[in-house]
């Protein structure tokens, strides 16, 4: 193909960075439209003090295969969790482990008092449920909701409450697991099959490394786009682009806005707030879950312990994320946080210094059957227009990765055939 077929992608998060970069390769003229002053979406990293704040705690499992395809991960310098998770209950915090990657964690799991020993056995046939067959095969399977799902599997109710409630519920940034079961299963196959990771300085690595990819002059940030049609693109600033294909790449909702005909179920948000700490309130690369929360935390991380470069030397980050948007002002939820965190931390939490709450209202899309009965919805609607992102294939990096590779071979084939 030659380089002339002009093709507009409006929205540079990962999906917008992966299509533009896949159009690229094949030798597509493109141009890349970003609203921000910086690539990423919902995938960046802010510096205070000295502090990686990733905006809104989240992290790469590294078995996602769209992302081992996209993503250099020697380059990314990846650091890994402790694969497992402490759960708070009982006024104590208790190891949960993956037993078939941490054989000691695995035995202090079965001695935790969280859900049966019959439970700890169905995790074990959770795993290899999830694990059989070929990826594919599970977006093939029943769809249910998740709490459906963890109940049919015969979990008892101490399981659920104390653990897989409090895990997945983070996870889907909803407390009622309706999240689809295929949704569940993706997710438990990826954590068991890989490593839970942080790039060394922070998630927004990921988006660097792939707009890194794109050649000069492609991406242009500050540039929101007002409208589109199937050959231009108008920004707001009135700018009109002619274009013989648009990839709207943007987030579910305002996909929704440019493209009339899309159905947007929503989103699920979460707050994240980040505190500097002289020295770390524990020791292990590990997830933090409340299963009794007294306060609005449902999970905390300290980032500094995953990698080092999260705080300046001589201090350490803490990260606590809630499930939903906290009515409570920032003051209120700040010292809401606190009282919890002392609760598990004692009083070394006072004299943390608040460095900044994120509030992030349209974080993932609803996903509630039959959600992802469709587990890839389609991407080219017609008249040269397409569309990706996470809200097209499933709420995750993988999923914001995959559909904007189906949306740019479906372009590519069609500027082809044209
Ligand atoms: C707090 C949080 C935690 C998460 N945790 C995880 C996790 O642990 N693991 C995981 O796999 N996933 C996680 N995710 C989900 C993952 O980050 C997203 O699925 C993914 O980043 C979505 O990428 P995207 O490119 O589809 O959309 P976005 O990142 O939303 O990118 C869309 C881009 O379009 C731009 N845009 C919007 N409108 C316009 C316009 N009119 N003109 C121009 N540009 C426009 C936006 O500025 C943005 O840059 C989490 C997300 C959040 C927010």
């Amino acid at each position: 193909m030659e380089q002339q077929e002009q093709v507009i992608v409006v929205g540079a998060g990962l999906a917008g960075l992966n299509c533009a970069h896949h159009l690229a390769e094949a030798g597509v003229s493109v141009t890349l439209l970003e609203a921000a002053d910086a690539p990423g979406g919902r995938v960046r990293t802010e510096t205070v003090n000295g502090f990686k704040l990733d905006r809104g705690f989240q992290v790469l499992l590294t078995a996602y295969p769209e992302a081992r395809a996209a993503f250099d991960y020697e380059a990314l310098d990846l650091h890994a969790f402790f694969p497992g998770a402490f759960v708070r209950k009982g006024g104590a915090f208790h190891q949960i482990a993956d037993p078939f990657r941490d054989v000691a964690g695995g035995s202090r799991t079965l001695a935790a008092p969280v859900g049966s020993f019959l439970d700890k056995a169905r995790i074990g046939q959770l795993r290899y449920n999830v694990g059989r067959g070929e990826l594919e095969d599970l977006w093939q399977r029943p769809e249910t909701t998740s709490l459906n799902y963890v109940r049919n599997a015969g979990f008892s109710v101490a399981m659920i409450e104390g653990f897989l409630r409090p895990f997945f519920a983070g996870i889907f940034l909803e407390p009622d697991l309706r999240t689809s079961s295929r949704m569940l299963e993706f997710v438990f196959r990826m954590f068991a099959s890989g490593d839970t990771a942080l790039p060394a300085t922070g998630i927004e690595a990921l988006p660097r490394q792939l707009a890194g990819h794109l050649p000069d002059g492609v991406l242009r940030l500050n540039s929101p786009v007002a409208t589109i049609s199937s050959r231009s693109v108008t920004l707001d600033s009135g700018e009109t682009l002619p274009a013989r294909a648009v990839v709207v790449a943007t987030d579910g909702q305002a996909a929704q806005e440019l493209l009339p005909e899309l159905v947007y179920p929503g989103s699920y948000g979460t707050a994240c707030l980040y505190y500097a700490a002289p020295t770390p309130p524990m020791r292990e690369p590990a997830l933090l879950l409340d299963a009794e929360p007294a306060g609005p935390i449902n999970n905390a991380v300290v980032p500094s312990n995953i990698s080092p470069l999260y705080a300046p030397p001589g201090a350490a980050l803490v990260s606590a994320s809630t499930v939903g948007i906290p009515a409570a002002d920032d003051e209120t939820l700040d010292e809401q946080a606190r009282a919890q965190m002392t609760g598990w931390w004692g009083e070394q939490v006072a004299a943390w210094e608040l460095l900044k709450i994120y509030r992030i209202p349209e974080a993932l899309p609803i996903q509630e059957p039959p959600g992802l009965s469709l587990p890839r919805r389609p991407v080219r609607l017609g008249g040269g227009r397409y569309v990706c992102g996470d809200h097209r294939d499933n709420a995750s990096i993988n999923g914001a990765l995959a559909s904007s590779r189906r949306a740019a071979e479906a372009a590519v084939a069609d500027l082809a055939g044209a």
